[in-house]
């Protein structure tokens, strides 16, 4: 029987056919093989030298997902690689080794295991944007597809080249001290490579819930602070010196520090985001609008730069490969490392990680220790679609004249406004009848002074008591 309960699809979900992260939906009601199919055939009639890698995270649609792809790239006269179970971004970082024209993975990343997805790849390694994405939905929905001749059908096979992404991180990453690490791939596509990577890199290792199982009955294939509570619980008992959570396709990566603690994604990104610009002497660091003022914070003290994106990594991927950027990462864990690849790589940021606390000489309950946590408060405020963009930057107008310390103002995504004192961000909900307003503050009471004022304003403009 299948659940096709609305309610519960995740609020990043549109109406198009794709999304931020590609095409996402519910197994056999949004994304149905024939879709699968269709998809496959539309990238084989863009593809340019007709070699396509593709592969799969745990999920128990994958097989059934990954036959239907295949046969379209087949139909469309591509031949394909099929690299099994293998994380998101060593997808992407094989397309690119292998001089593939396009990489494709079966993923729904983070979501529950009744969803599955498609994340298409260029043969850089960087995430289809929107433009790219529109090409594919466009030959979609005008079935404006490119048949090749019966006799010049594709091939497939199977395909195991996962020992080159290994041997990259070996030859990268030299790790003098013997961590004891206790990793969680939470039944998803990390389940192989993490424990073997960090075995070779010469850690003791300790494993949990590392068999595959697409029902992921573990945990949630979201890793944070619930999540993850029995991974903080082990590397406590056991006296480990780190824990790593991956998400279901390996591109996001939480940690838990040597006392059992869970480490605020935040600060780790500052934290490391520092420690680059640090080693490097000076450098760019990318983030998205959402991520924490302690990112500035930090990596202006060792004189870096921070540049805030859209929310969503193929934004930041962008902006790294375009303005030469160090490093980059998303407040979720998702962290890119330019000089490998331009997929976030939940595997290769904790391998760097480990190396920078080996050379900063550092446990990382003291590495994130120095890194401010400032309050963050979230509120929703109910308004019509069809007005929401309006208010949104009617609000984002006037409200610089509300607040007092105004710095700077910003409409990457929404408007967000830096103040003396905090930020404060507006955005229209994606997919519901809400402007969204994130704020940021120094203290607790400043957080609170600058929700207030925003949401007064807000609330004004939609109930057209302001014009
Ligand atoms: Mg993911």
């Amino acid at each position: 029987m299948r659940s096709d309960k609305r309610e519960e699809r995740p609020s990043d979900l549109k109406k198009k056919l794709f999304g931020s992260s590609g095409v996402r939906g519910l197994v056999n009601v949004d994304l149905t093989p024939s879709l699968a199919a269709k998809i496959g055939l539309a990238v084989a009639t863009l593809a340019k030298t007709k070699r396509i890698v593709v592969a799969r995270d745990t999920r128990i649609s994958g097989e059934m997902l990954q036959d239907a792809l295949v046969s379209g790239i087949l139909a469309g006269g591509a031949t394909v690689d099929c690299l099994g179970i293998v994380p998101t971004p060593v997808l992407a970082f094989l397309t690119k080794k292998t001089r593939a024209s396009s990489g494709i993975m079966i993923t729904a990343s983070h979501n529950p295991p009744q969803y599955n997805g498609i994340k298409i790849f260029n043969g850089d390694s960087t995430a289809y944007d929107e433009k790219d994405q529109d090409r594919i939905e466009e030959i979609v929905t005008d079935n404006n597809f490119r048949f090749a001749d019966w006799q010049n059908v594709g091939k497939a096979r199977q395909i195991d080249v996962s020992h080159q992404y290994v041997e990259t991180i070996k030859e990268n990453i030299k790790l003098g001290k013997k961590w004891h690490v206790v990793i969680d791939p939470g039944c998803g596509a990390t389940y192989k490579l993490a424990p073997s990577i960090f075995g070779s890199l010469g850690c003791k290792v300790t494993v949990l819930n590392a068999q595959p199982d697409g029902f992921f009955p573990a945990r949630s294939p979201e890793p944070n602070a619930e999540s993850l509570a029995s991974l903080a619980r082990v590397v406590k008992e056991l006296d480990a010196d780190v824990g790593l959570g991956y998400d279901g396709d390996g591109d996001r990566v939480a940690f838990v520090d040597e006392k059992g603690a869970f480490v605020d994604f935040d600060r780790a990104l500052a934290g490391y985001a520092a420690f680059v610009v640090k080693k490097e002497g000076d450098g760019i660091i990318v983030t998205n609008v959402e991520a924490s003022m302690c990112v500035e914070k930090m990596v202006k003290s060792v004189g870096g730069r921070v540049v805030r994106t859209k929310v969503g990594d193929v934004y930041v991927s962008k902006a790294l490969q375009e303005g030469h950027g160090a490093f980059g990462g998303e407040p979720c864990g998702a962290w890119v490392h330019p000089k490998f690849h331009y997929c976030p790589d939940g595997i290769l940021s904790s391998a760097l990680l480990l190396k920078a606390l080996e050379e900063e000489k550092k446990t990382l309950s003291e590495f994130t220790s120095r890194i401010p946590q400032y309050p963050t408060l979230r509120k929703n405020i109910a308004c019509k679609n069809e007005e929401k963009d309006a208010i949104v930057e009617k609000v984002g107008e006037r409200l610089g004249s509300v607040l007092t310390n105004l710095k700077d103002s910003s409409k990457v995504d929404g408007v967000r406004l830096t103040l003396e004192n905090g930020w404060v961000l507006i955005r229209a909900s994606g997919t519901e009848p809400l402007v969204r307003l994130t704020v940021e503050g120094e203290s607790l009471k400043a957080a609170k002074r600058i929700m207030e004022e925003s949401q007064k304003l807000a609330k004004r403009f939609i109930e057209g008591k302001q014009q």
